[in-house]
């Protein structure tokens, strides 16, 4: 039986975070009565002239920036003319052969979704071009509604060459593509708004081969996940179908996430089949030195280049910048609230385990935090400065984050003040010691753990609020 390898290229359609669409002034609204945002220009009505919009442009050529593509000086807007209902027109103005970015790198590596390694390496692009959104058709039953609000806003594809092997690699390319592309507030990439799609073109071939085989797409995954699926189910039923003697058929393919399958849509069209031709309507895209030059200059840091700064300014792990660049919002975050402590790591330690367990547990975003970073900031500083203990701080913590109110404050209202009085804990250690005589006992004849029991109860006596470090010494200096 020979062993295949899979070839798996991806086209990544992206709505642009604009404030109107991308050919008139209509504007980019999600969630708003369906068909109120049209205009006659994204109805395609005779005469109507399309203007592009100048902050798509933009935001796809720092894309391409941050991306590491190049940027095309000069560019156009083709029609691609096909008939179907999400598209009023019958075209769709997109760019064939002369997009806005060529060529361009995405580094994937580190765990898969499955668990496997991915070696680390960068996943070669092919193009990004600008092209408009079609309308969203839903089907119930034998009834289909359509809603032009999405028809026509500002959409980038960004496809790549032929370049995955794997569906752990689309994993990883999708999920740091997105990371980029937040980071560079391109768009917000929410998947559930349906603002981050893609296609895989799945193919098939013996290993050592450098043929390609006959290759089928599956379109419109509207998330990582489903992409992830997809292409492990395409690749098996390739896999089975040539072992049974069958061929592949080069066709478009459907994906139904709740079976965990794809269908057979139709024959895959070719370039021919759309009848592409330049946009009359619109002229060209002319992008000078100094235009290119001053988005160059402004690009936002990266995750990669945050991490560094994380752990070359504030002495935290790989582990910890990793996990505090994971989102845009969480590293802004703790970019605000490190400006004002002392100690950022005792801060990345309670954002990583007090503030997203918490969020987790109220289902809430970063964005939608009660305690912001400066509260969070003036919690670590009280803790850091032996104000309150570590145990305190949580209860204080869970209060400012029900209750939206500051530290200080929770911990007056609750007279949560750390004891560090050597006087007040050696009268709860004695007690202690005298309520305790049978671990006191053992703790003398020689078992050392005993010692953490009895400072438990020095902690409970005080109510949480003793130092713990004195009352272990108290503890010790009294018993040994
Ligand atoms: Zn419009």
């Amino acid at each position: 039986m020979p062993a295949y390898e899979a070839v798996i290229g991806l086209e990544t359609h992206v709505q642009i975070k604009t404030g109107s669409k991308m050919f008139c002034s209509c504007p980019n609204k999600y969630g708003e009565p369906p068909n109120t945002l049209v205009c006659p220009i994204c109805m395609g009505f005779p005469g109507a002239l399309p203007v592009p919009n100048k902050q798509a442009i933009r935001k796809t050529v720092e894309s391409g920036m941050l991306l590491n593509c190049r940027i095309a000086p000069y560019s156009k807007f083709d029609r691609k003319n096909y008939f179907y209902a999400d598209m009023a027109k019958s075209f769709q103005l997109s760019q064939l052969d002369q997009p806005l970015c060529l060529g361009g790198k995405v580094r994937i590596g580190g765990k898969g979704f499955s668990g496997a390694d991915i070696p680390e390496r960068e996943v070669q692009l092919n193009r990004i071009h600008l092209e408009e959104d079609v309308a969203k058709l839903s089907h119930k039953g034998n009834a289909t509604t359509v809603d032009f609000n999405r028809c026509s806003l500002a959409l980038m594809e960004i496809v790549t060459e032929p370049d995955l092997r794997s569906a752990d690699e689309v994993y990883c390319y999708l999920t740091n593509l997105k990371q980029i592309l937040q980071y560079g507030d391109i768009s917000d990439c929410d998947q559930e708004k349906g603002q981050m799609r893609c296609d895989v073109n799945v193919s098939i071939r013996p290993v050592g081969s450098d043929k390609l085989g006959t290759k089928a797409e599956i379109k419109n995954l509207n998330s990582t996940r489903a992409a992830h699926r997809a292409v492990e189910y395409e690749i098996w039923r390739q896999v089975k179908e040539l072992e049974a003697g069958g061929s592949i058929v080069q066709e478009t393919r459907g994906w139904n996430d709740d079976t965990g399958e794809s269908y057979s849509m139709r024959n895959k069209e070719t370039v021919d089949d759309y009848r592409y031709f330049p946009e009359p309507d619109l002229m060209p895209v002319y992008l000078t030195d100094a235009y290119i030059g001053e988005i160059r200059a402004a690009l936002p840091q990266l995750p990669e280049q945050l991490r560094e700064r994380f752990v070359r300014e504030y002495g935290l792990t790989e582990y910890d910048a990793q996990v505090l660049t994971q989102e845009k919002a969480l590293a802004d975050y703790f970019c605000k609230a490190v400006q004002l402590v002392k100690n950022p790591k005792i801060l990345s330690n309670w954002i990583q385990t007090e503030l997203l367990r918490e969020l987790a547990a109220a289902g809430a975003t970063i964005g939608a935090c009660p305690v912001s970073p400066d509260k969070l900031a003036e919690l670590v500083s009280m803790i850091d400065a032996g104000t309150i203990n570590g145990r305190i701080g949580k209860v204080v913590f869970t209060e400012m984050f029900t209750t939206g109110k500051d530290a200080k404050t929770v911990v007056d209202e609750k007279g949560l003040v750390q004891v560090s009085d050597s006087g007040a804990i050696e009268t709860f250690v004695d007690q202690v010691i005298a309520e305790n005589p049978s671990q006191v006992e053992q703790y003398k004849s020689g078992n050392p753990k005993v010692i953490q029991f009895l400072v438990g109860q020095t902690m409970k006596l005080s109510k949480g609020k003793a130092n713990p470090p004195m009352c272990l010494e108290l503890l010790k200096k009294k018993l040994d």
